[in-house]
């Protein structure tokens, strides 16, 4: 079965065809980074206009790339949420009417059930049962995965998420949107020990998170340092340590409480080296492996959502002849999905 998938949650137009015989046959990417780094974070209406322009175009370029025609595709995923909801619309109209003119299937994907799915796109895919720590720009959840499809959710955020604690923590250092990634480049050159920030609620016995108090802990470590590029470093590496160190203690605790000995990392956050490094050492001490997506894989793409779409179109679900996107959609309220991969 060939799926073509369509991301445009947010601020990246993703397109990708999933070809269940040969896996990933091309993907493409399109950010809008530069269009809203001048408001400091995304601005939805341009967002939408800007899904609008660059979807159709990355869709014929996304099928050259792949030597396929439209009539080649068997199926049609979209992002019906959660996200914003004009952007929502532009890739679920178009998918839904791409499906229609070519009378094959068209389903709605849960854009966090594709981040969870894509580490499943590696070799040596993880079988459930697994703990799945989703850390993104909206959301930081861990959920136990009994089956593919069927999703319990242990512990959230009460607040900011990941990626949400590094943009702000980022902004208010002066770094431009989107400024997670660019502030774990400073952290490179940040010394060990110059500065050391809370590691909230893990001295709680639950799978809950809170990540805005950090960043007032931040907001006053910079003010009172010189504000060189030396500060911004040691602050930086102190609140990437805080962030990490946190997720990495709850996600032992969740394996624990799960009984688990497979944990699956997806979202944006998961391209941090220093989390990878960190879940990488804490597994293997306690005999449990973990699985990250490549890193194109971790934040917004096409590629998830194609494959997240491929399992369901194969559970035999679809979806009729309308579009209906949620802009909050519980994760855990999917229905199952059947048979196991392979
Ligand atoms: P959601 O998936 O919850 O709707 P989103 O789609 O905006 O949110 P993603 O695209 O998965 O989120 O990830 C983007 C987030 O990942 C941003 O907050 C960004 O700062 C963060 N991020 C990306 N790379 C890194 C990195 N190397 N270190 C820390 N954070 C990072
Ligand atoms: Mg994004
Ligand atoms: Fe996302």
């Amino acid at each position: 079965m060939r799926v073509l998938g369509i991301e445009s949650s947010c601020d990246e137009t993703g397109v990708a065809l999933y070809d269940s015989a040969r896996g990933l046959l091309a993907q493409g990417l399109y950010s809008q980074i530069d269009l809203h780094a001048a408001y400091g974070g995304v601005v939805p209406e341009l967002a939408s206009r800007d899904h609008v322009r660059r979807l159709l175009p990355l869709i014929q370029q996304t099928l050259a790339d792949s030597g396929l025609t439209l009539a080649d595709i068997d199926g049609v995923a979209y992002t019906a949420g959660p996200g914003l909801i004009g952007a929502l619309m532009v890739g679920a109209a178009t998918g839904r009417a791409i499906a229609w003119a070519l009378d094959v299937p068209a389903v709605a994907v849960h854009h966090m059930e594709g981040h969870l799915l894509a580490p499943l796109l590696e070799d040596e895919p993880p079988e459930p049962p697994f703990v799945a720590l989703l850390v993104s720009g909206g959301h930081t959840q861990l959920m136990r995965v009994s089956a593919l499809g069927d999703y319990t959710l242990l512990g959230e955020t009460l607040d900011d998420a990941a990626g949400e604690a590094f943009d702000k923590t980022a902004k208010l250092m002066g770094l431009p949107y989107p400024g997670g990634p660019q502030l774990a480049k400073a952290a490179l050159a940040g010394r060990p020990g110059a500065y050391t920030f809370s590691r909230p609620m893990v001295n709680r016995p639950d799978l809950d998170f809170s990540f805005s108090g950090l960043k007032t802990q931040v907001l006053l470590a910079w003010q009172k340092s010189g504000q060189g590029a030396q500060d911004m470093a040691d602050i930086a590496l102190a609140f990437e340590q805080a962030v990490v160190d946190t997720l990495a203690i709850k996600c032992e605790r969740a394996l624990e409480q799960a009984d688990c000995s497979r944990l699956v990392v997806a979202g944006g956050v998961g391209a941090n080296r220093y989390l990878r490094e960190q879940l990488q050492a804490r597994c293997a001490r306690r005999g449990a492996t973990v699985h990250f997506p490549r890193l194109e894989l971790c934040t917004d793409n096409g590629a998830m959502i194609a494959f997240a779409g491929y399992l369901r179109l194969r559970a035999g679900q679809s979806e009729p002849p309308a579009v209906a996107c949620r802009p909050r959609w519980d994760l855990a309220g999917l229905p199952p999905l059947s048979p196991a991969l392979g």
